[in-house]
């Protein structure tokens, strides 16, 4: 399959290359050139009888025709085996308190980034055999939490491959801080920045399109490439689970095939349920996508008004993973909704140089699939303690944004609603805790946990991994992150 930057005519790759490249050369990102035909009834009710594994190879052939059928076998294997603790690997509850939670955080570090990061780097790496690319790779990232731990640990040891993830200094959870700096593989290393997740992400996508800092790469025989969301090949297997939460719901008698189904998604960079509007675009019965936004609720005011305004106040709220104000995947819906590269680019121009665009008028009508609200950090605690007073079943504050959501959609529209539940609830005992008790943990990170686990049931054993030694933070302005970068790879 051949893809193109969304923001000019004729940056064309190959799958592979789209993959090992993360970002297009002129900041746009890769999309399919040309989407694939939506399934078949038939088809469909083939791949709900699959299990998780099958599904993921039936989904992906569809954007990767240039991986062979054994590569994807093997891949999907590798990603999708024993570091799982559940063998649905994205199990979906019974209705809880209105909805069905769709729990995507029983990988390795019990966040639903690992769907994608178990993936990617065995993507990458199969990507680099099957092209001519003989350059080691180095994985430059902005994490707002989740992305970090869970790159680091799929790309650990991965031979040719260096990763350097960034996270905003103070702007991470305890237990997030915990998981990256005990991550100690040769091969990767976290950098706190004097900053916020998108001054991060911004000085990622600079360093990525600095003409310089290419040639030095290439000087020593590397080149940069991306694990965040920005990355297709991060995208792609993120596709799967929605299928697999429409299997579940048939398996569980909750749905009739056909019936729509709404997906409530805790939104940040807008990967996640972009991965929803693609399956749809499969075929996939979906209702709506409702688009759920915490207090840096940019993405509530775009899909009310079709204007998109990042001039605002940033808060570092208690569903840090989502304290972002430039959702990157926007790009790639808005690319879908006018097919142009030059709309798209002068869109993302005005974002850049003013710090708003407004939707032309009928690309905005076209917006319709989507639902958007967002919660306060009072909300959130609230919507924990609702979700366990009424059910006894403990949710995690991202999870809680997409609930609180559901809650209020279901006054318009009460089809059955799945909300993805994108991490463990033990990654935040901090505010669970006080959700649910009313009362305040002694000391943040892992006395928290305990608290927690006495009071909710024991964590996850994922969680011991993160428990043993961990590195000193390293802490630079957000200025020195080329040079830091550089430092990494030992090139000045
Ligand atoms: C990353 C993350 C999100 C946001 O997902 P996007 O794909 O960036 O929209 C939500 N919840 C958790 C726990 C996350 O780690």
């Amino acid at each position: 399959m051949i893809y193109r930057s969304t923001r000019s005519q004729g940056q064309e790759v190959t799958t592979a290359q789209a993959i090992v490249q993360g970002l297009a050369p002129d900041g746009g990102l890769f999309v399919p050139k040309e989407f694939p035909a939506p399934f078949s009834a038939a088809a469909l009710k083939e791949i709900f009888a699959l299990p998780y594994q099958d599904m993921a190879k039936k989904i992906l052939a569809l954007f990767l025709t240039d991986y062979s059928a054994e590569q994807l076998a093997e891949i999907v294997k590798g990603a999708y085996g024993q570091q799982w603790d559940d063998d649905r690997i994205a199990p979906l509850t019974d209705k809880k308190a209105g909805n069905y939670y769709l729990e995507l955080f029983h990988g390795p570090t019990l966040a639903f980034k690992d769907v994608a990061l178990q993936c990617l780097p065995r993507l990458m790496k199969t990507a680099l055999e099957n092209s001519d690319e003989h350059r080691g790779i180095v994985i430059l990232t902005a994490t707002s939490g989740d992305t970090g731990t869970a790159a680091m640990r799929g790309f650990q040891s991965l031979a040719k491959t260096r990763v350097i993830v960034f996270y905003p200094y103070q702007g991470v959870a305890p237990i997030q801080l915990k998981q990256m700096l005990s991550e100690n593989s040769d091969n990767t290393v976290a950098v706190a920045v004097e900053g916020n997740f998108d001054q991060a992400q911004t000085r990622v996508k600079q360093i990525f399109n600095d003409p310089d800092m290419n040639s030095l790469l290439a000087d020593h025989d590397l080149t940069f490439s991306s694990a965040n969301s920005m990355n297709v090949g991060r995208l792609l297997p993120q596709v799967v689970y929605y299928f697999a939460a429409y299997k579940q719901l048939l398996d569980h008698e909750a749905i009739a095939f056909g019936d729509p189904v709404n997906f409530s998604v805790p939104t940040g960079n807008f990967g996640d349920i972009l991965a929803g509007h693609y399956a749809q675009k499969l075929g996939l019965p979906v209702g709506r996508l409702i688009c759920a936004s915490n207090k840096n609720n940019v993405l509530t005011d775009f899909f009310k008004t079709g204007k998109y305004d990042k001039k605002r106040d940033f808060y570092v709220t208690n569903s840090p993973s989502m304290d972002i104000l430039v959702s990157s995947n926007l790009e790639r819906l808005l690319f879908d909704l006018c097919q142009n590269p030059d709309t798209v680019k002068s869109l993302m121009e005005r974002l850049n140089t003013k710090g708003e665009y407004q939707l032309p008028e009928d690309m905005q009508k076209k917006l319709s699939g989507f639902w958007a609200d967002y919660a306060t950090p009072e909300e959130i605690e609230g919507e924990i303690k609702r979700v366990y007073e009424e059910s006894g079943y403990v949710i995690d504050p991202h999870t809680a944004v997409a609930s609180l959501a559901a809650k209020r959609f279901k006054e318009e529209d009460d089809k059955p609603t799945v909300v993805l539940s994108t991490a463990s609830p033990y990654k935040f005992p901090e505010t669970v805790y006080h959700a649910i008790s009313g009362q305040t943990v002694k000391e943040k990170g892992l006395p928290a946990l305990k608290e927690l686990t006495d009071l909710a049931g024991p964590a996850p054993k994922a969680m011991e991994a993160f428990l043993g030694h961990s590195s000193q933070e390293i802490v630079i302005p957000a200025d020195n992150m080329a040079n830091e970068v550089k430092r990494q790879l030992d090139l000045d």
